[in-house]
């Protein structure tokens, strides 16, 4: 399969060390040795093993995945392994997190490289996510309850603190003033601060029915960490842009003020992924210029604006779909991670065309991290009953994290 970006995969060949550290012997390895000793660990292991891998990952590491899909796919995938000992997840840190939530006990989740992390889901911590619960409960105190007769309990229940505030209370069916979110692309530490609250994870595949469940259970969301997700869902299903907000947290009181989160019906967390942030409206306008009647799918991660101008947007399944099952003869402009877009490309040539929106390829550079180098010494190591990398969300996370992650599964 042809590479888009040939030059870089030398340099990373060449740089391999700069990852998480390997032995010695696990670098400089042939591709043909590292394929085959990779494909002689995995037989061994058998039905003891399972590979997950992300549709951002490489080639040379995913066409050893037994399954393939986005972070929902997979997540569901645990579930359907359980006599495998190992989930080894090729993907980025906080899939390996939600897998390990979402697996038996006796199952071991491990990434291939502790370094690959996703910049998005470091744009959410804890502590901020606290200070921001803690500053809408001291905003909605300024304008009080709602006067509209709902029987929304908007804020803390009477004599409440900021950590009894949202959950429903209420019991089964009742309603909260605000609903938490959380895009899967955020930390454990994050979902369990979410499920607690009566809020819940979800997915580019399920974000719009996401939020059709937290208006059913609250009158706004607050969305994190990706703004452009909830902000490009909550339009795409009727919310104007100017029932939404931006909550910085590196202000104070997200750079907002009482009147505006009390008009607002989605508060989106200043958060985004660098790789999706580097589509834009220009890039569409010129291959529409060099190919008349090209159509344009993007990832709802991109800026609205590029949505806008975009024929179609939808989840990287969603995505997949569309192309595959578009007349032969179309051409496609996708404006996704560059893996997926070049092996899509190449699933679907030569019928149908598809070309990466940026022309240089936007790359995952953290998913990336996970070579097939760091694949091979994984595997050899479990061979030798040794297991490195594993990846446990600490036990008092796990309960809320699993309460926030069940919900995500539940709805359709
Ligand atoms: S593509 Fe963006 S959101 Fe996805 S793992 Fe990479 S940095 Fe994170």
């Amino acid at each position: 399969m042809g590479s888009i970006i040939p030059l870089l995969t030398e340099v990373e060949k060449q740089s391999i060390s700069e990852r998480q550290a390997l032995p010695e012997k696990y670098l400089g390895l042939s591709d043909a040795e590292m394929d085959a000793r990779i494909a002689s660990a995995r037989d061994t292991l058998g039905r003891r093993l399972v590979i997950l891998g992300h549709h951002y990952q490489r080639d040379e590491v995913i066409k050893f995945a037994d399954y393939i899909g986005d972070s929902f796919k997979l997540s569901r995938q645990v579930a359907n392994r359980p006599e495998a000992d190992y989930v080894v997840f090729c993907g980025v840190h906080f899939m390996a997190e939600s897998a390990d939530v979402l697996c038996a006990p006796h199952q071991q989740v491990i990434l291939p490289d502790l370094a690959a992390g996703c910049s998005m889901a470091d744009m959410a911590d804890p502590e901020q996510l606290e200070t921001c619960w803690d500053e809408l409960v001291q905003m909605q105190a300024m304008w009080g309850p709602p006067s509209d007769g709902t029987g929304s309990q908007w804020g803390p229940p009477s004599g409440g603190t900021a950590s009894q505030w949202g959950p429903p209370s209420g019991g089964p069916g009742g309603r909260q003033g605000i609903v938490p979110v959380t895009y899967i692309n955020s930390a454990a530490a994050i979902k369990s601060f979410v499920g607690e609250r009566g809020g819940t994870v979800c997915t580019s595949s399920n974000a719009a029915a996401t939020l059709k469940w937290g208006f059913e259970h609250g009158d706004k969301i607050l969305f994190l960490p990706d703004q452009h997700l909830g902000r490009n869902t909550a339009y795409k299903m009727g919310i104007p842009l100017d029932e939404m907000v931006v909550w910085d947290p590196h202000e104070m009181f997200g750079g907002l003020d009482p009147e505006q989160v009390k008009r607002a019906r989605m508060i989106l967390w200043k958060g985004h992924c660098s790789v999706h942030e580097r589509f834009t409206v220009a890039q569409i306008a010129q291959l529409r210029k060099q190919h008349p009647g090209i159509k344009v799918i993007v990832h709802p991660e991109v800026p609205w604006e590029v949505v806008q101008a975009a024929d179609d947007s939808g989840s990287t399944e969603y995505i997949i779909k569309t192309v595959k099952d578009s007349p032969p003869g179309s051409i496609w402009a996708v404006g996704t991670e560059v893996h997926l877009v070049n092996r899509l490309g190449n699933e679907v040539a030569p019928d149908r065309t598809v070309l990466s929106l940026d022309q240089f390829g936007c790359l995952c550079s953290t998913m990336f991290r996970v070579s097939p180098n760091h694949l091979l010494w994984i595997l050899e190591e479990l061979v030798e009953g040794r297991v490195h990398n594993r990846i446990v969300v600490p036990e008092e996370q796990k309960h809320w994290t699993r309460v926030a992650l069940d919900r995500m599964l539940s709805i359709q």
